[in-house]
Formats: structure tokens, sequence, C-alpha cells
């Protein structure tokens, strides 16, 4: 199939006509359309009506504001790649996305259809989650907010509702914080074989907080819980970072597929967590 199937399509012109044209069945909002118009060619996706949030500006800003970093949904992959303020408060998202895609996939496709699609191969969803963002969801009576943590449901399947509209993620910046992510791919700019995302807070050299997001490797929710709750306390040493990574390959579930077979799934995510843990802890600022 090449050619979608008939749909309707309206552009929303504000962020409450785009919730009152959601509340129709069978409708989807259309951002960046680099993962729904290839679902609707393979008619994976048969949506009524297409909701297209281009127009919405207000939609579309990165920002710092007190100890949070904001991101609206409508930003793309390459103004998250450009953020000064975001690269400084968390290189990991300018980590990640310097090899999700190409440039053109980039240029075009928003961190909130990243999270919306829900794929478990999606690197900002690993990213967002090892950095305990938040969610804030546009409802027809207001907003709600949901911790990425729990944000997908499975794959391709949020916790978004008819009617809702995702409007931006939002990031707590905390002293002393350090972040990084490491991924393998077969070429460049193809979906990752395994990648993980490290964010650590240390306290000189202890560790306070940390989390571990995993890419396409079956962590439920994308996090590696138990390698996180090992490290906390502990101290940022290479013998510390070796074991939690061990524990996150051990927890996790990938499957063989034509990327690879899962004992060389694991053997990555021991690596890659390793190394993301050492370069977080590097780049942690008192
Ligand atoms: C060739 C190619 C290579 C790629 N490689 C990678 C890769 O290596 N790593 C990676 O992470 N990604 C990769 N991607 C995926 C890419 O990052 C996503 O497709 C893209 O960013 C999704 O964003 P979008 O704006 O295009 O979403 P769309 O395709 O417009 O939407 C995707 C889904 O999200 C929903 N949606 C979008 N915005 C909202 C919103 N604000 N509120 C509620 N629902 C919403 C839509 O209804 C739809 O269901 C690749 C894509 C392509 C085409």
């Amino acid at each position: 199939m090449q050619v979608p199937a008939h749909v309707e399509y309206e552009r929303a012109t504000s962020v409450e006509h785009a919730l009152s044209l959601l509340s129709r069945p069978e409708t989807r909002v259309v951002a960046g359309g680099h993962s729904l118009i290839p679902m609707m060619k393979l008619r994976l996706a048969q949506p009524e009506l297409l909701v297209d949030i281009n127009g919405l500006a207000e939609l579309a800003f990165i920002a710092k504001d007190g100890d949070q970093l904001r991101i609206g949904a409508l930003a793309r992959h390459a103004d998250l790649l450009d953020s000064a303020v975001a690269g400084k408060c968390f290189p990991i998202f300018h980590d990640a996305e310097r090899v999700v895609a190409d440039p053109i996939v980039r240029l075009w496709g928003t961190v909130g259809g990243s999270l919306c699609q829900a794929d478990p191969s999606e690197d900002l969803s690993a990213a967002f989650a090892a950095a305990r963002a938040t969610a804030v969801i546009k409802t027809p009576g207001g907003e709600r907010t949901v911790p990425v943590r729990e944000f997908h449901l499975g794959p391709y399947e949020t916790v978004i509702g008819r009617g809702e509209l995702l409007a931006e993620i939002r990031v707590p910046v905390k002293p002393g914080t350090g972040s990084a992510y490491e991924k393998v791919s077969r070429r460049v700019g193809d979906w990752s074989i395994a990648a993980a995302g490290a964010v650590l807070r240390l306290n000189g050299e202890k560790i306070e907080e940390a989390g571990i997001g995993l890419t396409a490797v079956g962590a439920e929710h994308f996090v590696a819980a138990e390698a996180e709750d090992y490290l906390r306390g502990r101290p940022a040493d290479q013998d510390t970072f070796t074991q939690a990574a061990k524990i996150a390959a051990e927890h996790c579930h990938p499957a063989a597929d034509q990327r690879g077979p899962e004992d060389f799934k694991r053997h990555l995510v021991a690596e890659l967590t390793t190394r993301a843990l050492r370069r977080a802890a590097g780049r942690a600022a008192p």
C-alpha cells in the first residue's frame, strides 16, 4: 500500500480548537507525520480525521523556567538538538538527538510525536524516562500531568485519551546532575539495536539519584528500575557502574529479530549502560 485511505483533514488554529476536533471518534493528531503517515499508507492506522497541529506555535518552545526545563510537544528534534539551554541542563538530549534518524526526519519530526508514537525503539522515550520527566496533557476540562514513566501503556499505546493532546514535557533540573545517552545501530540514521541513557545526581562521590532508560530491549516503561535501586547511595565508580549495568542487562527483555539475537542485545545493554553511567558521572557538575 502506498496511498493512505480517504481521510478528512483539519488544521487546528488553537489548542482549544484542536481539543474540540479531537473529541470526535477515530481522530488522530498529525505533527511531523513521519510515523503516522507511513502507518496510514500501510493501513496500520486508519483515522477518519487528521488534526494538524503544525500551526500551534504556542506548543513549539524550549525554555528553562525556574527549576524545570520545559519542552513544547511541537518542538522539532532539530530544535532540541540546537537548544543550548537543553544541552547545558541535559546533555543526554543532545546525545540522543544526534542519533535519532537523519537530518530530514529531525527537521520535521517532533518531540511530542516521538513520545506519542510509543515505538519501543524511540530514543527520546528512554531519555525522558531516565530524566524523570513529566508529560503535560491538555484535556477538555483543563490539563493533567503524568510522569513519563507512566505515559506508555505498551507498544504504540499511551495514556492519551480521546479529546486529549500532549502539550509539553517538563524535566526537573537539579544541581549536581550529569547525563548521557549511548546507542548502537546497524548503520548511521537507523533505529537502535539497543541504547541506554543515564542521569546521575551526585553528592561528592556518592550517587544521590539515578535514572536509567533503555531503548528497544523490552524494558518496562523504558526503565531499568532494579539497576537504579542498586546505584542509590553507592560510590560513583567503575565497579558500581559495571554491576548496575549487569543488573540492567539481566532484567530487560530483548527480543531476537533482524537486528540481532537476545544475548547480543543483553551484552549491548551492559556495555552501553556502563558507558552512559561513566559519562553521566563525568558530566555531573557540583
Ligand atoms: C526514516 C526514519 C527513521 C527514524 N529513526 C528514528 C530513530 O533512530 N530514533 C527514533 O527515536 N525515532 C526515529 N524515527 C521516528 C521519528 O523520531 C518519529 O517518527 C517522529 O519524531 C514522530 O514524530 P512526528 O512529529 O513525525 O509524529 P507523527 O507521525 O505526526 O505522530 C506520531 C503519533 O503521535 C501522535 N501525536 C503526535 N503529536 C501528538 C500530540 N502533541 N499529542 C497527542 N498525540 C500526538 C499522532 O497522532 C501519531 O499517533 C524515525 C523515523 C523515520 C521516518
